[in-house]
């Protein structure tokens, strides 16, 4: 599975927790994140991640291209709720295409925590199911 990893500034610290707790389900997939935010998970973690721009410089707008292209099966982005960001319409443009392909959407360590276990036990695997058909849509 391709997991988009995303965190502002004042949650980086929060997604550092997180992947640190789940590095052993995170190292099983392909990791993608924004720019500073896979540094400092790599840096902590070890895990190998494919890193796009900075959010702030086109980063989210990278994944929500993936997303576009139905090739990213679940995106944890720890925003910050209580901070403007100069780049929010790219924010509010990702996640609405994450409601656009029904890609599993995690906002906060709660939900995170729940998408997180159903990955580990399998109950996302409908999405290799969407990249099999678009697979034979395309031969
Ligand atoms: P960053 O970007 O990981 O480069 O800090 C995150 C964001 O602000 O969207």
């Amino acid at each position: 599975m391709k997991i988009a990893l995303i965190a502002h500034d004042k949650k980086k610290p929060d997604m550092i927790q997180f992947a640190t707790a789940y590095k052993t389900i995170l190292e099983k997939h392909e990791i993608f994140a924004t720019g500073t935010t896979g540094l400092r998970i790599a840096e902590a973690t070890g895990l190998s991640i494919y890193r796009f721009k900075s959010g702030p410089l086109g980063g989210d707008q990278e994944i929500g291209a993936m997303i576009a292209q139905n090739k990213m099966d679940l995106v944890i982005f720890f925003r910050d709720p209580l901070t403007a960001q100069p780049h929010e319409p790219d924010v509010t443009a990702l996640l609405r295409l994450c409601d656009v392909y029904s890609i599993p959407l995690a906002t906060n360590m709660g939900t995170a925590e729940i998408l997180i276990h159903g990955l580990a036990r399998g109950e996302l695997s409908w999405r290799e199911i969407v990249h099999g058909k678009e697979a034979e849509s395309h031969d």
